[in-house]
C-alpha cells in the first residue's frame, strides 16, 4: 500500500475490510486481504434459515455415506497405537457422570483447529516439535458481538442487509491497540449488519455488532462456569453492550429506539462454545508468518491423524470450507484435489441444468 498510495486516508479506507480476518493492515498478508475484499465485489452470501442451515444441509449427506453424526461429546484425547492414530475417547457433556466413550476409527479427521489438536488432544507425552511452536505462535484478536433483537425492520432507517465498517478514527492500528473498552474508553471502531434482512426466513429482525476486545479484560473469569460469572461480569457486558449501541447510534439516529433485545458474548462465550483459544473468533492469526508453518495443513506428522477446517488454508467460513476440500483431496489420493474439483464441476453442471 506504501508502495501505491501516499493519502493516508485512501490507504485507511482501502485497508477498512480487515475485520473480515481480524487483523489491522500492519499484521496482515496483502494476500489475504486482496482474496477476500476481492470476494465481496459481487456481494456476499448469506445462508437462508441462518448459520445452522450449513449443518442442516450436510448432515443427511454424511448418513447417505454411512455415517452418522454424534453431538454434545467434547473429545479429550487422540487415541494413538505405537504412534498411529486409531480413533478418540469422548465426554458426554450432556451427562456429566456418563462413562467417558471411545471411538475407533481407521482415519482421524480432526476440526478442531490445530491448536487444540497439537497441544490439547494428542497425549502430552507424544513427542511433538509443533507442540511448542503453536505455543509460542502469536495470537488471534478477540472479539465482543451484540446480539439485538428489534421491534421494527432496521429498513426504516435505510438499511437493506449490507455490511458497515464504522471507525472513528483512520488509524486502524490504534484500534486494537489502545486500551480495552469500557465506560470510560469507548470504542474506535465496529461491524454492524443484520441477519434479519439477508435472510428471507427470518421471522423477526435482528442486528449484530462486532468490537475487538482485549481477552484480559475477561480472563478472571475464564474458570468459572458459563452463566455464573458474577455480578461484576454482567455488569461490565452491560456497559460494553451501551457503548456500542451508542456508538451506532451516533452514526444512524433512531436505532437505539428499534431495540426490543440485547445480549452480549465476550471471549469467554466463544472458548466455551467453540472451544478456540482466547476465544479468538478467527483461530491463528493470519499473518504472513503463519503461511509458513508446518503445522497449518491437512497433514499431521501422525500417521492417519488430518486436520481440516480454517487451520489447513485460509480462515473464515470460505477458508474452512476449502479446507475440507483440500483434506478430502488429500485423502482421495493422487491428485485427489483435482479429482473432488472435477466431481464439484459436475455436480455445479447438474445443478444449473436444473435450473
Ligand atoms: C460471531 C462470529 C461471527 C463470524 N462471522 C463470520 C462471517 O460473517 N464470515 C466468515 O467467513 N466467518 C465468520 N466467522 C468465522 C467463522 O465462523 C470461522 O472462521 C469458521 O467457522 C471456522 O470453521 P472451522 O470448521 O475451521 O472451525 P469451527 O467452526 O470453529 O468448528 C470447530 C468445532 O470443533 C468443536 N470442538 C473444538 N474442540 C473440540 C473437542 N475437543 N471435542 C469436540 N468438539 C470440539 C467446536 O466446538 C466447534 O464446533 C465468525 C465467527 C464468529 C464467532
Amino acid at each position: 500500500m506504501n508502495r501505491h498510495f501516499q493519502d493516508a486516508q485512501l490507504k485507511a479506507l482501502l485497508a477498512s475490510q480487515w475485520g473480515n480476518y481480524g487483523l489491522p493492515p500492519s499484521q496482515s498478508c496483502f494476500g489475504i486481504h486482496g482474496a477476500i475484499v476481492t470476494h465481496y465485489f459481487k456481494g456476499g452470501w448469506y445462508p437462508v434459515g441462518g448459520a445452522k442451515a450449513i449443518a442442516q444441509a450436510i448432515i443427511p449427506v454424511i448418513e447417505q455415506g454411512g455415517g452418522v453424526v454424534i453431538t454434545q461429546r467434547r473429545v479429550t484425547e487422540i487415541l494413538l497405537e505405537s504412534g498411529v492414530a486409531v480413533g478418540v475417547k469422548a465426554q458426554n457433556t450432556a451427562h456429566a457422570k456418563a462413562d467417558m466413550e471411545t471411538y475407533f476409527a481407521p482415519i482421524v479427521v480432526s476440526d478442531a483447529g490445530a491448536f487444540n489438536t497439537y497441544v490439547k488432544l494428542i497425549p502430552p507425552n507424544y513427542p511433538l516439535a509443533e507442540r511448542q511452536k503453536i505455543q509460542a505462535f502469536p495470537k488471534g484478536n478477540s472479539m465482543v458481538t451484540v446480539y439485538l433483537g428489534l421491534k421494527e425492520s432496521p429498513q426504516q432507517l435505510g438499511f437493506q442487509g449490507e455490511n458497515h465498517w464504522i471507525y472513528t478514527t483512520y488509524n486502524h492500528d490504534a484500534i486494537v491497540q489502545d486500551p480495552p473498552i469500557s465506560a470510560d474508553n469507548l470504542p474506535k471502531f465496529c461491524y454492524l449488519s443484520f441477519p434479519s434482512l439477508k435472510d428471507p426466513l427470518a421471522e423477526g429482525h435482528t442486528a449484530e455488532i462486532i468490537a475487538y476486545v482485549n481477552y484480559d479484560l475477561f480472563s478472571q473469569w475464564r474458570e468459572q462456569s458459563w452463566r455464573r460469572r458474577g455480578a461484576d461480569y454482567t455488569e461490565l457486558k452491560a456497559q460494553i453492550t451501551q457503548s456500542l449501541i451508542q456508538l451506532v447510534e451516533r452514526h444512524y439516529p433512531g436505532f437505539q429506539d428499534l431495540i426490543e433485545y440485547a445480549e452480549l458474548s465476550t471471549p469467554l462465550t466463544v472458548e466455551h462454545f467453540d472451544a478456540s483459544d482466547r476465544g479468538a473468533i478467527f483461530g491463528i492469526p493470519c499473518i504472513p508468518e503463519r503461511l509458513d508453518q508446518s503445522w497449518i495443513g491437512a497433514r499431521t506428522p501422525i500417521k492417519n491423524l488430518y486436520l481440516t477446517g480454517v487451520d489447513t488454508l485460509s480462515l473464515g467460513i470460505m477458508g474452512a470450507m476449502m479446507g475440507g476440500v483440500k483434506t478430502a483431496g488429500v485423502l482421495n489420493g493422487a491428485f485427489g484435489f483435482f479429482k473432488s474439483m472435477r466431481l464439484v464441476y459436475y455436480i455445479c453442471k447438474i445443478i444449473l441444468c436444473d435450473l
